[in-house]
């Protein structure tokens, strides 16, 4: 089978082919420019690939309901051009395949569900902690959309009682992606993530709400696997911590081996590294592909 992959981020493009084992055979990456050029980008790359079907795994917040007159659309995301452009209307008037369209975050939930670190298991919540913070959601072997999408980046997390940062969310202000995506852990502590030391004291109050988020989707969802990716959790020392603060919040009270004595291996990162986004894409493709094709 080839089928093509778009990771369609709000900083970047990722495009490529694979194949039904989750192999990415060929890919390009190039920024996120006006949503014109940037899916013209996209276009050309596939125009000679033959592909059977494209998955999209996006940036949103996004149309994703089958019935509704907008579905293929990015709705209302302030990045400047896309709130309410036509994303998979675009593509289909050029490549008459199935498609597979999705948030960013549920894709790659799909992807490390079939290839990555949920492999095998049919649950699993997905979190991107970058330049915002995003949840996808795989229960009982589907992924969430229910009234929209899940949108876990913006649950209002208890404040650390060491901050007084205000946060950043245009929508929330001290909101989780507020409070703890990337631009809010530069704005508070005045130097980027890669610059700040593992023992600064910008991680544990990072991991204090980060994991009030995890403990949340655990009661709420109870999924059998927690994937934590994005830029910010290039950090490997945020794990540890993370899953400490997890335990203190949960206190016992779920009582499952996975996070009383194996927690290591229950809050882990992307199976699939760097590639979880794409192969997500590729997932949702492959599912197009099966299911309709
Ligand atoms: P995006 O969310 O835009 O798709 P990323 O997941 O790479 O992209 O997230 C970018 C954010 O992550 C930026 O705020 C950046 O400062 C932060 N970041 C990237 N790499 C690291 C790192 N190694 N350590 C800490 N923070 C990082
Ligand atoms: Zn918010």
């Amino acid at each position: 089978m080839r089928i093509g992959a778009i990771e369609a981020g709000g900083t970047k493009f990722v495009c490529g082919v694979g194949n039904e084992h989750g192999v990415i055979e060929d890919s390009v990456s190039f920024p996120t420019e006006l949503p014109e050029p940037t899916l013209e980008r996209v276009i050309a790359y596939f125009s000679d690939k033959n592909v059977e079907a494209i998955g999209v795994g996006s940036f949103g917040p996004l149309d994703i309901n089958r019935d509704s007159a907008t579905y293929g659309y990015v709705t209302t995301t302030p990045k400047p051009g896309w709130n309410g452009y036509d994303v998979l209307g675009k593509l289909k008037k050029r490549f008459d395949v199935p498609y597979g369209w999705d948030t960013d975050v549920n894709a790659a939930a799909l992807g490390e569900a079939k290839w990555g670190a949920a492999q095998g298991l049919d649950s699993c919540v997905y979190y991107t902690v970058g330049t915002g913070i995003g949840v996808g959601v795989l229960a009982e072997g589907k992924l969430v959309h229910g009234l929209i999408h899940p949108e876990g980046g913006h649950v209002l997390p208890r404040r650390h009682p060491d901050d007084d940062f205000p946060g950043l969310c245009p929508y929330h202000g001290d909101c989780l992606e507020g409070m703890a995506a990337g631009p809010s852990l530069e704005a508070r502590w005045k130097a980027k993530g890669h610059e700040l030391a593992p023992d600064h004291p910008a991680w544990a109050i990072e991991a204090y709400y980060l994991a009030q988020a995890v403990t949340g989707a655990i009661l709420m969802l109870s999924p059998q696997k927690v994937i934590m990716g994005g830029g910010v959790m290039q950090q490997p020392q945020l794990f540890p911590l993370i899953r400490e603060e997890v335990r203190r919040n949960l206190a016992g009270y779920v009582n499952a081996p996975a996070i009383l004595s194996n927690i290591g291996d229950y809050i882990v990162p992307p199976g699939l590294g760097s590639r979880a986004g794409l192969c997500g894409a590729l997932a949702l493709g492959l599912e197009a592909l099966t299911s309709r094709g």
